[in-house]
């Protein structure tokens, strides 16, 4: 009898039990049916098409984008003992040679490879004479023009129904609204395809978002308290302080690379590849970092500066904890990023039904950041999914109480109001606070009756005032006139007294923004045969060329020093640890856990 799809799981790729919806998809594409899935990034899409590949007759065909995705795939397929191979522009003809004959031979169970590669005559002839089990369709939203990384070959990829009905096809991504969605069941012919929609929350992704003051600064703390010698990424809105931000976080001793359009090919790709295979480095980038990178093990992705979408942010937090293991979203904002932002929208290139869009959207992501609500509930709601708080984002775990702001919000309306809505953020916290400076008394500003009635609070508890009134729709600003701060409809019933305003706190409860890091290691020796596990991991990935998490990832370390394991039996129950890997590297893993449990 053919082993089972739980079987393979656990025997091929070391886990105990299928993710969400992963058994039902496997089930579905191993019975010959087609799909369509859905799923966010980290929930485990390769498992869905590579166990019924290993469950099927024949050869799988997956495309995928990118080559170095598919070296990253089939790397991690090898370690796990699983007969796989990519074709593309830097096969030599004695590798394509080789990869024909074990098709041939029934060997090869699965082929990654391009979708213009696919799609010509000469390959598709190739495949016609041979025994397909599947075709995995990955990164699907390519297809979509609507979708952000439009491929136009891509759209080709429809040929293969109709060549070949009875091979089943799923297709997969982890981003598309409804247009894109319906852009892909169209071109890949996937209409009377099963759909598989997985729910968009990230359970192990800690969100924290914190007021910006001296943005590198807290940046340090952050990653020193709560994530010192871990991988992760750090967003920058532009190349110049990518660049500042590396050489900061280099001079307090970490190990940071730069990543932004403007450095040559080379220096990227040799800064990405270090990234994905080594421990431990921050990449600081620009949003031009991110696709294809499916390193798991990223424990914290940080924004520098606010995303210009909750879609945005979404997407480039989700980068972090993909292995499903606890992982920090940090994000540090200010109101100048808000102005920022909208003035680059409003001085762009885009129409303005366009411009209008891009200007809401921006809207809800201060709105994520102000919030004084579960975040998670905040950006599933986002994205037409109702929670209920998580218990374990910040404003979960450190709720603010909100305090009566109605008073000085009126005061501060008041004051934009006098100076005729003609005058940014500075000059109207300076007139509250009664500052005699020569432009205010150039503009007889001084005479005016809101002249000095804000001094109790400080010009950044200003501040923080002036964000809520814009994320709470009192107050908008306007780009036209050099940022100059107006009043919206809403502001004219606070005005009148006929409303209230409710008020974060504005200062942040300081334990709101800790967490203790690692607080699974218990003792200093479990420290020590962690750190010796991943000193060999090191060793062996560098020797093998891999990435670290091809040998093993985070969790199943963590495992290892948890449960100490004496034998190739114990090995079996950790996660992970699959027969090929404990046959490679078992003896290595039991040797070092020896050594620490002798030592004590
Ligand atoms: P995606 O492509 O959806 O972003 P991957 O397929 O790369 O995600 O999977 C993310 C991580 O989760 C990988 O390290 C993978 O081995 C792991 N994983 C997938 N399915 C399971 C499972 N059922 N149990 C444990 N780990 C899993
Ligand atoms: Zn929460």
């Amino acid at each position: 009898m053919p082993p089972s799809a739980h079987q393979i799981l656990h025997d091929v790729f070391g886990y105990p039990e299928f993710r969400g919806s992963q058994a039902e998809i496997v089930e579905t594409l191993a019975g010959g049916q087609s799909l369509l899935v859905l799923m966010p990034t980290g929930g485990g899409k390769s498992l869905c098409y590579q166990i019924p590949a290993l469950m099927r007759e024949g050869v799988a065909i997956v495309v995928s984008p990118l080559i170095a995705l598919m070296n990253d795939q089939v790397a991690a397929l090898h370690a796990a003992g699983v007969p796989a191979a990519c074709v593309h522009s830097s096969t030599t003809p004695d590798e394509a040679r080789q990869i024909a004959d074990d098709i041939q031979t029934g060997r090869l169970k699965l082929l990654y490879v391009a979708p213009e590669r696919l799609v010509t005559e000469r390959f598709l002839r190739f495949l016609d004479q041979h025994t397909l089990s599947l075709f995995a369709i990955d990164e699907a939203h390519c297809v979509s023009q609507w979708g952000h990384d439009f491929r136009p070959e891509y759209q080709q990829l429809g040929i293969l129904a109709n060549r070949y009905p009875n091979v089943p096809r799923i297709a997969l991504t982890a981003t598309a609204d409804a247009a894109t969605r319906a852009d892909i069941k169209h071109h890949l012919h996937l209409e009377d395809a099963a759909e598989f929609v997985a729910g968009f929350d990230r359970p192990n992704i800690y969100y924290q978002v914190i007021e910006k003051n001296n943005g590198k600064k807290q940046l340090l703390d952050f990653i020193m308290k709560q994530m010192a010698g871990q991988s992760g990424i750090v967003y920058c809105l532009s190349r110049k302080k990518v660049e500042d931000t590396a050489r900061f976080l280099c001079e307090h001793g970490l190990d940071a690379i730069p990543y932004h359009a403007g450095l040559s090919m080379d220096i990227r790709e040799a800064n990405q590849q270090r990234f994905t295979r080594e421990d431990g480095v921050i990449v600081v980038a620009t949003v031009a970092f991110g696709m294809g990178i499916d390193k798991p093990d990223v424990r914290f992705v940080a924004h520098l500066d606010m995303p210009q979408s909750v879609e945005h942010f979404y997407q480039e937090s989700g980068r972090a904890g993909r292995d499903g293991l606890p992982a920090a979203s940090w994000l540090c904002y200010g109101l100048n990023d808000w102005v920022l932002l909208r003035e680059r929208i409003q001085t762009g290139n885009s129409d303005e039904a366009q411009k209008q869009v891009e200007l809401q959207k921006l809207d809800a992501m201060l709105a994520v950041c102000e919030t004084a609500e579960c975040r998670r509930v905040l950006l599933l709601k986002h994205f037409g999914e109702d929670s209920e708080p998580c218990g374990h984002c910040d404003n979960c775990l450190h709720p603010p109480t909100r305090f009566d702001g109605t008073i000085p919000v009126q005061k501060l309306l008041s004051c934009i109001y006098r100076v005729g809505q003609q005058f940014a953020t500075g000059y109207v916290i300076n007139v509250l606070k009664g500052k005699n400076d020569d432009w205010i008394i150039r503009n007889g500003h001084q005479r005016l009756s809101t002249f000095g009635i804000g001094d109790n609070f400080t010009d950044k508890e200003w501040r923080g005032i002036i964000r809520q009134c814009i994320s709470l729709g009192y107050l908008t600003v306007n780009p036209l006139l050099h940022q100059s701060l107006q009043l919206t409809e809403a502001a004219k019933k606070v005005l009148k007294g006929d409303a209230q305003v409710w008020l974060r706190p504005l200062k942040r409860d300081k334990a709101a923004t800790q967490k203790p890091q690692e607080a699974w290691l218990r003792t200093e020796r479990e420290e020590r045969i962690w750190q010796a596990l991943r000193s060999w991991r090191k060793q062996r990935a560098d020797d093998d060329n891999v990435p670290a998490y091809v040998i093993f990832g985070d969790r199943t370390l963590r495992e290892i020093v948890e449960n100490m394991p004496h034998s190739h039996a114990d090995l079996h129950h950790i996660y992970g640890m699959g027969d090929a890997k404990i046959k490679q590297f078992g003896d290595e893993v039991l040797g070092i856990c020896s050594e620490f449990a002798e030592g004590t």
